[in-house]
């Protein structure tokens, strides 16, 4: 009878299970195909000047493309792209493709100041990582100084000398390095110290509920305050009412990018808005 009620239980479960297993290799098969067939797909955000209001760069934003669903979001695939190291030719994806972008609106008259691309762990483990940075801006053209990675904190939480060393490569280089979603992760200050870290991105958990919420407010008008004290450059992201950018504003946050201004955009529409006329 022991025996019947746990093959029972056994039974209940395994579907569940095999089904949730069964899902993700076929989001893994998907995703395989996908790169081969050209269905990702980039948008920008922009980033403007708090004070000014002027277009200082953009964030590129990567998009899949499905042919049954339509536009899949990051947050839904980029996990499992990671787990499967599908990111390395992703990600290679992504860094060509956003500077080639970057190219095409320098051609018709559009100048970004930066473009920003997120980097994957996997991407930053990678040995021939500087290489292949290296080799996507030689391919497109597009100038070292104008390519800004984003990296996460825990990116750099625990990590060696071969980071450091890499992360002071792309330095040498000319590119500029920013931690996204800053406030999040396993903050050691650290880390500031010791990479060449040239902006903080606030993340939009803390953007939110400003200027409601007196803790986030706080600790928004923190980040900014540290970041000025230590030189660096500070961007606020998630920004979607003019309350929270007059807040940032006076905080002396220096860039946002947000609702307030734009989603993320096709390249088409953000030459049509941000363009020459
Ligand atoms: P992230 O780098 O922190 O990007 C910001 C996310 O916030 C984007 O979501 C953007 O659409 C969203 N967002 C921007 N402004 C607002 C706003 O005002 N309100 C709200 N509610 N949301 C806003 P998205 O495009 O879905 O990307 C999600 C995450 O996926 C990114 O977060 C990034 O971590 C990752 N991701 C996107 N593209 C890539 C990529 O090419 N490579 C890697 N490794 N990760 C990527
Ligand atoms: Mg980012
Ligand atoms: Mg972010
Ligand atoms: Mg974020």
């Amino acid at each position: 009878q022991v025996k019947a009620q746990g093959r029972g239980s056994y039974g209940f479960h395994t579907p569940e299970l095999s089904a949730q297993a069964a899902e993700r290799l076929e989001l893994e098969a998907r995703l395989r195909h996908a790169l081969g067939n050209e269905e990702f797909l980039l948008h920008f955000q922009p980033q403007l000047d708090c004070v000014s209001g002027a277009l200082v760069g953009c964030e590129a934003l990567v998009r899949w493309n499905t042919p049954d669903q339509g536009l899949v979001a990051p947050t839904r695939f980029i996990p499992l792209a990671e787990e499967t190291g599908l990111i390395l030719p992703l990600g290679d994806w992504v860094l060509r493709t956003a500077c080639r972008q970057g190219m095409r609106w320098l051609d018709v008259g559009l100048v970004l100041e930066t473009i920003a691309v997120n980097l994957s762990a996997r991407q930053l483990l990678q040995p021939d990582c500087v290489g292949r940075i290296e080799q996507a801006l030689s391919a497109t053209g597009w100038p070292a100084h104008r390519l800004k990675l984003e990296l996460t904190e825990s990116m750099l939480m625990g990590e060696g000398d071969e980071t450091e060393q890499r992360l002071q490569a792309l330095r040498a280089l000319g590119i500029r390095l920013s931690i996204d979603d800053f406030g999040t992760g396993y903050s050691s200050l650290a880390y500031l110290r010791r990479f060449a870290i040239d902006e903080l991105k606030i993340d939009r958990s803390f953007v939110r509920d400003i200027p409601a919420q007196r803790d986030d407010r706080e600790i928004a008008a923190t980040i900014i305050a540290m970041a000025r004290n230590l030189r660096l450059r500070v961007v606020a992201e998630g920004v979607e009412t003019e309350a929270q950018l007059e807040f940032l504003r006076e905080r002396g946050c220096e860039a946002y990018q947000g609702y307030l201004c734009a989603p993320p955009l096709t390249p088409e529409a953000f030459a049509a808005r941000f363009g020459p006329r």
